[in-house]
């Protein structure tokens, strides 16, 4: 069996998109699972419109998802020789000609087929010019693109789609389309198969978007002599209303920088965009790198497009809600060491990181991550909503403000009280910590509920959290008393 070799070859005229980033994933998954090698293609023949930011964002992008490359990057445009020697070769062997018709020409050809409602084709008045016609134009200096010679018997151009199935175009269907353009520079069809022959690539996984050109692309293989790849065409990602994504009419979400600075861990993502496009045939939806390679397989691929939920108008999901709660299940189970990692780099962004976490606080530091992460869905939420565990400028949200505190004015006596207490206690724990509130709530008369609430209200500024006595620990003795000891300020503020 000859090697499994497979590409992904963006063009670098933007962000890496979650489809980009899917397409890539769906190759490094064949890849890891056959043994066989990922060769990373910058596809910047189109100068105008490539950029070194699009280049270096596709990069980290593809690095921060984990997708590892086996060879490249390759630049397209370094291969540029290989390109016009296909051309070359391909006006030699007959396969491609000079075509001197001017842009009026075809223009003035393509609005009389438009009148008569016929399909818009180049009518091949280049395609059998004599050797000498040739030369004399050549002399004139009058400027040609080529074009590639379709056959023009009846019969059809196909190819074993590894998903779709037999995909077959007729002939006359296809028009002789042009390789080079009259500046010389030939174009992306043409260059796409030149590396691909060159690369070995044994597989080509793409979007359907790409199947007009498949057929095409088909004939330059076999024009060229070389072996035609299996192709493998996926579904492609759509909204609700079946509209392609787009930064345009769809925001950030579509990049994947968006992921990564909304506190995405990089695998969750990778999972969920696998399950856009690709079913294992089982209920399963989470699964680890060495699963997903294991049950990965291109038969599973999906034929019809896969959607992309879309909630712009609620900002409680911000993004499609399923890859928020992938998103959530490896937060809440991913190994708290590695967890450590990721919020740290966020800490140290946010001006929260303390060198003390990586030493002496480092237990302390993974035991709080592991507290308060239950109810998180991003590593953002550590230095939002987990603020209070880190930093003393944490917010009160309104909701828990109204609801704990300024409903029961006499907290602000009641929480001073119960700071005293704490500061008397001999030791300082979960239990002694518990007595201590449910006591003073007894002796005062209120329901502990009262105080409980009121108390988590001020140390963390959250409706709702981790047990109340395991905040207390987590917190420390001497942060509880000060924060509770300051409740007075909540209620001038609100007054205010
Ligand atoms: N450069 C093309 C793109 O970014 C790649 C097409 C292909 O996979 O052959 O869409």
């Amino acid at each position: 069996m000859t090697e499994v070799r497979v590409r992904f070859p963006p063009s670098p005229t933007g962000y890496l998109h979650i489809g980009g980033a899917r397409t890539a994933l769906m190759n490094w998954l064949y890849a890891r699972k056959t043994g066989g090698k990922l060769i990373l293609r910058i596809e910047d023949t189109d100068a105008e419109r490539s950029t070194r930011e699009s280049i270096d964002g596709i990069l980290d992008g593809l690095t921060w998802l984990g997708l590892d490359w086996d060879e490249g990057p390759y630049f397209q445009t370094d291969f540029a020789a290989d390109h016009l020697a296909a051309a070359d070769r391909l006006l030699q062997s007959g396969h491609a000609y000079k075509c001197f018709c001017t842009k009026e020409e075809l223009d003035r050809k393509r609005q009389a087929l438009l009148a008569a409602k016929q399909d818009i084709r180049y009518d091949g008045t280049c395609r059998e010019l004599t050797p000498e016609q040739i030369a004399a134009k050549e002399q004139q200096g009058l400027p040609f693109v080529v074009r590639f010679k379709v056959p023009r018997q009846s019969g059809t151009v196909a190819y074993d789609d590894r998903v779709l199935g037999r995909i077959e175009r007729r002939y006359d269907d296809i028009e002789d389309f042009v390789i080079v353009r009259s500046n010389g520079k030939p174009l992306y069809l043409l260059c796409n198969v030149v590396d691909d022959i060159r690369d070995r690539i044994s597989h080509v996984i793409r979007g359907q978007d790409h199947m007009s050109n498949t057929t095409r692309q088909v004939l330059l293989y076999e024009a060229l002599g070389a072996p035609v790849p299996v192709f493998v065409h996926m579904p492609l990602t759509l909204d609700q209303q079946k509209r392609k994504i787009s930064k345009r009419s769809h925001g950030e979400i579509v990049a994947v920088q968006f992921y990564r600075d909304h506190g995405f861990i990089p695998w969750a993502l990778c999972n969920f965009l696998i399950l856009l496009g690709w079913n294992p045939g089982t209920e399963q939806e989470i699964f680890s790198r060495e699963e997903l390679i294991e049950a990965f397989s291109l038969e599973r691929i999906g034929k019809v497009n896969s959607v992309f939920n879309y909630r712009k108008d609620d900002p409680k999901f911000f993004t499609d809600p399923k890859a928020i709660s992938i998103n959530a299940h490896y937060l809440h189970t991913m190994p708290i060491e590695e967890l450590g990692q990721l919020v740290k780099q966020d800490f140290q962004a946010q001006g929260l990181w303390d060198d003390a976490y990586d030493q002496d606080r480092r237990d302390w530091y993974l035991s709080t991550l592991d507290l308060i992460r239950g109810r998180f869905h991003t590593t953002k939420d550590f230095a939002t909503m987990g603020r209070a565990y880190f930093a003393d400028d944490y917010t009160i949200e309104q909701k828990p403000l109204k609801k704990n505190i300024l409903k029961h004015p006499d907290l602000r006596t009641w929480l001073p009280m119960l700071a005293q207490r704490f500061a008397a206690l001999d030791t300082f724990d979960q239990q002694s910590a518990e007595t201590a509130a449910r006591e003073l709530a007894a002796e005062l008369g209120v329901k502990p509920g009262i105080i409980i609430n009121g108390m988590r209200t001020v140390l963390t500024g959250q409706l709702a959290g981790p047990g109340m006595f395991d905040i207390l620990v987590a917190l420390g003795r001497d942060r509880v008393i000060d924060r509770l000891k300051n409740i007075d300020g909540l209620y001038t503020t609100s007054e205010a």
